[in-house]
């Protein structure tokens, strides 16, 4: 199963991600994440993706497409995957089209998380983030055990530098512009799903579209 994950920054995409690769058995792939993962270890890559990064907009075309072609080329890719993040352009998603062609095969399900920007501003703020594992929590809606403390890997969580205010306003510009298009773009395999629910029923709406 192949599933792509559309929604504004915040719409909780990653969250939801997460809870399908656990419950279908095939990875989460989120380009933001290998963008971080890049940046933490001091990679050149990492070190241009922070330029785009920091001013909230998106990473160029080429530097992406590859990255993300080269991940899902992976055997452990071989079953399917959850792509959160990507595609975020119409030629991001052209090219994923063109690679799958060549496989005979396509994307099944575009699942669309909607929220509200007047929501999103709220939510970003309290978004904490763990850069070893990936985790994602929320100071109110979805705390960690200990405040402060990944779950899962017991590092320290940060408040990612793109979270605040000023810069949320311009990655929801950029959405509005680059990758809300790719809704139309993929048409009839979009599923909509009212992502301002609770991360439960969100997540049970989504099992009941994917079956
Ligand atoms: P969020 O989940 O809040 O939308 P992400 O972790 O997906 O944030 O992305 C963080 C940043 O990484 C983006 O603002 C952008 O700069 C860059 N990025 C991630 N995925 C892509 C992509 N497919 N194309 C271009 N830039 C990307
Ligand atoms: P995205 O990947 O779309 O940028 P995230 O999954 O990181 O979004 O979620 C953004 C923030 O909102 C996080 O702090 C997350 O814990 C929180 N969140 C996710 N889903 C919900 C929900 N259904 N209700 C309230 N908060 C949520
Ligand atoms: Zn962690």
């Amino acid at each position: 199963m192949k599933i792509i994950m559309l929604g504004a920054p915040g719409a909780g995409k990653g969250t939801q991600a997460k809870l399908i690769a656990e419950k279908y058995g095939i990875p989460h792939v989120s380009t933001g994440d290998i963008f971080r993962a890049n940046l933490k270890a001091g990679t050149e890559l990492g070190k241009q993706a922070k330029v785009y990064m920091d001013k909230g907009e998106l990473v160029p075309d080429e530097l992406t497409v590859k990255i993300l072609l080269d991940r899902v080329a992976q055997e452990d890719c071989k079953n399917g995957y959850v792509l959160d993040g990507f595609p975020r352009t119409i030629p991001q998603a052209e090219v994923l089209k063109k690679a799958l062609a060549e496989l005979n095969d396509d994307v099944d399900f575009c699942i669309n998380v909607d929220v509200p920007d007047e929501n999103i501003i709220k939510r970003m703020s309290g978004r904490r983030a763990c850069v070893k594992c990936g985790a994602t929590y929320h100071i109110e809606h979805i705390p960690p055990k200990k405040e402060g403390v990944c779950d899962n890997c017991g590092e320290a969580l940060i408040l990612r530098d793109d979270d605040k205010p000023e810069t949320v306003k311009n990655r929801l510009d950029v959405y509005h512009k680059q990758t809300q298009p790719l809704i139309e773009f993929y048409g009839d395999k979009v599923k909509n799903v009212d992502g301002t629910k609770d991360m439960k029923a969100v997540f049970d709406a989504i099992v009941a579209i994917l079956g």
